[in-house]
Order: structure tokens, then sequence, then C-alpha cells
């Protein structure tokens, strides 16, 4: 680590930076300037420094010459830049310094900044965790996305029901990390033909696209920590190429085009908010080969800026495809080699099979991708062409092993038969790639076990494991500055780069002098919380009382509504058991449902009711609180994140992949409750049964209930505590004069089948609950469970998950600057 930056910055020369931007980029003076111009100004003051050193480290030799990661997602939920690159240049200090010299406090402007929401959840913050990891360890590498007009939309309530507003993140001001790199745009085809013809006697084939837009990269800075190094998150914004379609209204495609009704500013206008589901919509193809191609391009473009050979593309660049989404680059890369560079098929994929690297996000079965032939054929026809020639090949290979086997064919061809044929972009993903990840230890066994099992008798090596992780930057350092410090206190400062360093903490996890101070820290982050719910939704509320969060989208497999029955059995209990006690609770919720997305809508508006009535309830005596905190985003997490007491991680066992939440709610000093799923199984390897409170069903026991014929009114009928905290949900007790308003959820759970056994879990997760609350009034006792879980999850620093890529898979070496 180098404090360089520290050295160099001048303090004067940075406050006439942000003056000017003030006066020349912002048109305000220093005496009229909003706060938000003066966050605006400072923001472009400080990527004056960090686009001068992205530029350096594009053209470092040692760089250009070493071997990169080309990192493929169309979502990148990066969050707030500000705060996070103040603390990566090791500037926070003196901007705070400086700022104030102005008149200006720091923590306010922070607080004027809109995150970037150009993600849904999980799939795209992981992307921007692996940035930031890249570029602290060093490894040379390029993130490629999406400049979305509109990120995920806003949420909030209206009489519970959730709204959904679009999301103009930049702003009419455009946002000040970013910067155009006009020199380096491209022009990618859609629709069109096939053309053959001769040459040398050779028969060829070129594809001619009907319809042509431009792609226009923005890099935003991915500043490595305490260090020089700056890699670029490259994100393409889709524009019209004036005159538009010239060439095409002259052949006759033009209206081929119109009729498509997609004009080129339509292609990055809004990410889709869908999270784990695919909805087959040309416009998201059209996204998917807007990124593919455009990101190909510019990989080849600086491979062979160099000078290097195609043939040694593998060597010096690799091409990791975050889930399906960017697949279609696999015959991208391989029509660009054959058609335009004239290379031979075998050639072509010599090189293109060892250039890819697919990481598998999901078993959910609605969320594997798979796109209409009918649709790639019209689409982009050379593609589908490919595609043909890559199945074919490989279905040669599945005879070879198999032979006779049809139904292996039929199981494992990249072609779906049917009546509307369909192309599986999870079989062309591990078709084409060298190798292919799950994401927890458990999810990488059920992807061999239960989605490829006969991938994986083929290609025995191909399908490895790399468990998330998270930045320790962003979820311990900057949103939990107080909790860093002590730690800093005790075992130095390296560890934001080291996290298994943590592990020093736990000699301090029975010293009732640090149980104090770390319990002291716990309450004034959960003192700030509840100042942003008083502030923000009116509501008040006690620090004493455990805070119990589940923050995530609203999906079933996530089980909100498992969640939901425990605060109405809580409830119930209280008005009706006259010795029943509990420890003051207040239960957060904060997700965001797909628009489309029904019953989690649903289940949003029972949670929002559920919490008006009980928490004005004067019969509890605020033993119980609900608190739906409103558009889930970054910064909304580093506020809750820091203040958790108990994190609920209670997805139906192999149904979440890994989460990272949990890591998070873990690193910040939370208890999990939670199922035998993703990483949650890995968080208990780590910090020890006694400090991690597992329920429920595991992978087997899930499986088997499934297959014996699960029905939930066995578990109804059988269990008082559960029919009694369902059938408030049938009553007017939420939604007085209006009775079974909330019956959505209740049917969906019982006369719906309760797909993702919430009844069978129900029982075994209120005992679970009812250790922690014992646990919660040992003070002691919980201060040591909470410093253990601190100290023993560095293992899911995201710095780990890189180098497990960087050793296992990609095979290239950190530069040094
Ligand atoms: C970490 C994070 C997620 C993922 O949470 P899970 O609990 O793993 O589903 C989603 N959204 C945001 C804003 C996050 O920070």
């Amino acid at each position: 680590m180098k404090p360089t930056q520290q050295k160099q910055f001048d303090k004067t020369a940075f406050q006439n930076s942000v003056k000017k931007h003030l006066t020349s980029t912002y048109a305000t003076t220093l005496q009229t300037a909003t706060s938000r111009a003066w966050y605006l100004a400072m923001g472009r003051a400080l990527a004056e420094l960090t686009t001068f050193d992205l530029l350096e480290t594009e053209h470092d030799e040692k760089i250009r010459h070493a071997k990169s990661v080309n990192y493929l997602s169309l979502e990148f939920l990066i969050g707030r830049l500000t705060g996070n690159n103040l603390i990566s240049l090791g500037l926070y200090s003196q901007v705070n310094d400086a700022m104030n010299e102005l008149g200006q406090h720091l923590t306010d402007l922070l607080e004027e900044e809109r995150d970037p929401s150009l993600g849904n959840g999980g799939l795209g913050r992981l992307a921007a965790c692996f940035m930031d990891s890249l570029a602290a360890q060093e490894f040379p590498c390029v993130g490629y996305g999406l400049h979305y007009e509109y990120g995920l939309f806003k949420q909030s309530f209206a009489l519970g029901r959730q709204q959904e507003a679009p999301d103009a993140w930049r702003s009419v001001e455009g946002y000040p990390w970013e910067v155009a790199r006009p020199n380096l745009a491209q022009e990618i085809g859609f629709y069109g033909q096939v053309e053959v013809y001769q040459e040398n006697g050779e028969e060829r084939r070129r594809w001619v696209p009907g319809m042509t837009v431009k792609a226009m990269p923005w890099d935003m800075p991915i500043v490595g920590y305490e260090s020089d190094t700056v890699y670029p998150l490259r994100l393409w914004e889709c524009r019209a190429i004036a005159p538009f379609s010239l060439a095409s209204f002259n052949n006759g495609n033009y209206f081929e085009a119109q009729h498509a009704l997609i004009d080129a500013g339509n292609i990055t206008k809004v990410l889709y908010p869908n999270d784990n589901h695919e909805k087959g919509k040309t416009l998201r193809l059209m996204q998917q080969y807007f990124h593919s191609a455009a990101s190909v391009r510019d990989i080849l473009r600086r491979h062979e800026e160099i000078g290097h050979s195609l043939e040694s593309l593998p060597d010096y660049e690799t091409i990791q495809l975050n889930d399906t989404h960017p697949t279609i680059a696999i015959p991208e890369l391989m029509r660009i080699l054959i058609d335009e560079k004239g290379l031979s098929w075998d050639d072509a994929w010599r090189i293109s099979s060892k250039t890819f690297a697919y990481t598998n996000h999901t078993l959910l079965p609605e969320a594997l991708e798979t796109w209409s032939e009918a649709l790639l054929q019209h689409l982009l026809p050379r593609h589908m062409e490919i595609i043909y020639q890559i199945n074919h090949l490989f279905l040669k290979e599945v005879r070879e092993k198999w032979p006779g086997d049809v139904s292996k064919q039929r199981k494992l061809s990249i072609i779906q038969e049917g009546f509307h044929r369909m192309v599986r972009m999870a079989n062309l993903s591990v078709v084409g790639s060298y190798a292919v990840n799950g994401v927890a230890a458990l999810h990488s066994n059920l992807v061999k076990r239960d989605l490829f099992p006969e991938f994986h008798e083929l290609y025995p090596t191909r399908l490895q494991n790399v468990t998330n992780g998270i930045t320790p930057r962003r979820w311990l350092k900057f949103c939990n500055p107080d909790l860093s410090e002590l730690i800093t206190s005790k075992i130095g400062d390296q560890w934001p780069t080291d996290l298994d360093q943590l592990e020093a903490i736990s000699q301090y996890a029975d010293d009732p002098q640090f149980q104090q101070q770390f319990m002291a820290v716990k309450k004034a982050n959960k003192q700030r919380l509840a100042d942003w719910v008083e502030s923000n939704m009116g509501i008040v509320l006690d620090t004493n009382a455990i805070f119990d969060v589940q923050i995530k989208r609203l999906h079933e497999y996530k089980r909100q509504h498992l969640n939901m029955l425990h605060i109405l059995s809580l409830y119930h209990r209280l008005l009706n058991e006259p010795d029943f006690d509990m420890a003051p609770r207040v239960v957060f919720f904060a997700a965001k449902a797909a628009p489309g997305y029904h019953l989690a809508k649903e289940i949003i508006y029972a949670l929002n009711k559920i919490s008006e009535r009980i928490n004005g309830d004067p019969r509890i005596n605020d033993k119980l609180k609900v608190v739906f905190i409103p558009d889930y985003r970054v910064s909304i997490a580093e506020i809750i994140i820091p203040a958790a007491d108990v994190s609920e991680q209670i997805s139906t066992a192999g149904k979440e992949a890994s989460g990272t939440g949990n890591m998070k709610m873990a690193l910040n000093g939370a208890l999990t409750i939670g199922t035998m799923d993703g990483a949650n199984v890995e968080i208990r390897e780590e910090v020890g049964d006694d400090n991690i409170y597992i329920f429920g069903l595991d992978v087997d026991q899930v499986e088997a209930l499934h297959a014996n014929g699960y029905n939930p009114y066995d578990y109804y009928h059988a269990d008082p505590l559960l029919k009694a905290s369902l059938e408030l949900l049938l009553g007017d007790e939420f939604t007085p004069g209006e009775p079974g308003k909330l019956r959505v959820t209740y049917d969906s759970l019982l006369d719906g089948g309760d797909p993702y056994l919430v009844l069978a879990d129900f029982a075994a997760y209120v005992q679970a609950h009812e250790a922690m609350d014992r646990q919660y009034r040992d003070q002691a006792g919980w201060a040591k469970k909470a410093i253990l879980n601190t100290a023993l999850v560095g293992k899911f620093s995201s710095d780990r998950s890189i180098r497990d890529y960087v050793n296992n898979i990609w095979k290239l070496e950190a530069v040094k600057r």
C-alpha cells in the first residue's frame, strides 16, 4: 500500500478546482450554491484525480502487456461512489478539512449523491464488490456493463401498496464520477440477413445488419484501495447513428427495423426489474447483444492494439460471464473470428472456448434463461447459424460418450425441442466456457448433482466453486466507522486488505471491557438507524430492543412471509398468553418486488398493514414493532446493516445460491438465524454452531418432503400457534372493516400448496427465535457471540473470492504500479 495520494494532495489546488466547477460547470456562485451544487463540484474535482490515474493505469506498459480479466455483467449495483472513493484514495479527512474551510460539511454533501442503482440485487452488488477487490489487489481488469438511463425503479408506498417511479440517477446535471470515451465508441448491428459469397474458391458468410446503432462508453473509476491504480467500469450507452439507417433505408430493410418499433435510444433506456426471473422480451435480448458485442469488440481492440495475434487471445484476455445474460458474447466472438478475421471454425473455437468462463447464479427453473429460436433468428441471424454449428459439434461429442442414448442428447442440446424451439443459454455457456462456477460450496455441489450432472461427467474438471464475498472497504470500514476504529485500536489498520486478520479480535470476545465497547458501537449504530426511521417515517424506536433485520429482494423463496408468520405468532401470544414474555423487538424489512410479481407485492402490502396496526396497538406495550423501510438500495443498506442484531437468512434450503447480505451482517456483528442454504452453511463453519441459529429442513429433507407429497394443511391442523397466526390474515385485524384483504398470502400458503415449505419450517423457526430471545437477555453472552461473528468471517472478503478466481480459473498476476 502506497499512501502516495496523501502526499500529493494539494488542498488549495483542490479547493480552487471545486470553486471552478461551481462557477464554470454548474453556473452558480460561492454565495448562492446549494448543497447539491457543492456535492457536484466536489465530485468533479475528485474525478479529475481519478481520471488522471485511470488514464495512467490504461497506458501503463506493464499492465497493457499483462493478462486481464474482463467482467461482463448486465448489472453493477455500485452504490454511491463519493464516500467510498475518498476512503480508497486515502483522502477522507483531507477533503473533510478542505470542504470545512469552504463552509461545507462533507457528511451532508455525501447525502446529496443519488445511488447509481444499475442492478437488481445480489448479482449486481457482487459485480460491484468484485471490481473493488480486483482494483484493490491490482489485478488488471475491465468491468463491462450498460449505461442505463433509468436504474432500478424507486419504491414508495401508497396506503401500504408498492408504487414504482423511474430512477433518473444521473439527474439533469450528469453524474460527476463518469467520463465519456467517444474515441472508444463502437457500431452494433441488429436484424438483416446472412450473405454467402466466394473468396479464393472458398464459400464464406457475412452478416449484413438491417439496423445499426452506436455504443458510447462511459468510464466509472474503480479506485484501488490506497493505491494509484484505477481500473474502469465501462458502461455502454446506446445512441442513434445519424443519419439514421440510411443504408438500410436504401436496401429496403428500413421498414423491418421500423417494424420492431425500436429506436436506438430505447435499448439502454431502462434496467429490467426482475430479480431471479427471465421474461423473454425482445428489447432485453437487444440489451444483451448490444452489451456483449460492444464489450467483445473493445476487448479485441485492446488486444490487437498491442500487436498480439488472435491465437494468443486466451493468454492475455479472459472473459467472465456474470450469469447467462452476456452469453451471446460467445457466438459474437466466433462470428468476428470467422467472418471478419478469416479464421477457420476450429481455430476460432480453440480461441473462444479458452477465453470464456461462466458463473451460474441460480438453480431456480424460472430464472434459467431461454430465448425463442425464432426471435434470435430474426434479430441475430448469423449468430443463430453459429449456435446451430456449436450444437451440432457438441451433440456429436454427446453421442460418442453415450451412444444411442437419445434422452441424453435431448437433455443436453443447446436447442430445446418443442412447438416453440428455445435456445438454452446455460447449456451454451457450459459448452462454450473453459470453467463454470457456482457461488457457494452447497450451490456448486447442487450444480454438479442436479443441474448439470451430465456436463460434469463429460467435462469432469470444468465445474468449480468460488464462494461469493463482499468488499470489507464499503461493508465495514466505510459503513461502520466506529466499529472500524475499535478494531483498528486492537489489531492495527491492515485488516481492510487482509480480512483474516480479524480473527485476532476473538481473543477479546470474553473481555468485559471490549464487550462493552463493542455493544456501545452497536447501540450507536442502532440509534443512527432509529433517528433515520423517526425522521423519515415518523416511527419512534427503542434501541434496547432486538433489531431483527430482513433486507433483500422480495421473493417467495426468500420467505419474507415466514418472517411475517413469526411476527403474527408473537402478536398473537402477546395478546392471548398472559405469561408470555419476550425481549422487546423491532423487525425491519426492506425489499423491492418486481413490478409484475403479484404475490410479492401482496406480501409487502400485508407487512405494511401489519406494521401499521402493531406499532399503534397500546395493548402490547411497545414490545413489538414492525418497520418496512421503503426503497431498499445500497445507501440504506449501509445504515441498516451496522445496526442489525439479528440477520434473517431464511430461504428454503437449496434455493438461495449464496446470499451476500448474510455476509455483510455477520461482519458487522449480527447473529444469523438461517437455514442450511447458500453461504449460510459456510458462515456456520467459520463462526461455529454456538454463534449462529440454524433451523429447518436441509436440502435432502426438502427434496424428500416434496417427493412424499407435501400438504401444508397437515401442519396447519397440527400446530395451533401456526393456525392462529395464519388466521390473523383472514379477519380485519390489520384492515379494519375490510376483512380478507390479506388473504392472497394466506391462500398461497394453503390452497396454493406452499411451494417454498413455509409451514413446514414454521415451528423450527419459532423455536430458533425463542433461543435467540433468551440469549439476548444475557447481554454478555450475546456480545461474545456478536464479536465472534465479526472476528471469524474474514473468509467472506471478496478479495478472497477474487484470489480464488485468479488462482483456479483466470490464472493471471497482479501488476503493482
Ligand atoms: C447485498 C445486497 C443485496 C443482496 O442481498 P441478499 O440478502 O444476499 O439477497 C441486495 N441488494 C442490496 C442493495 C445489497 O446491498
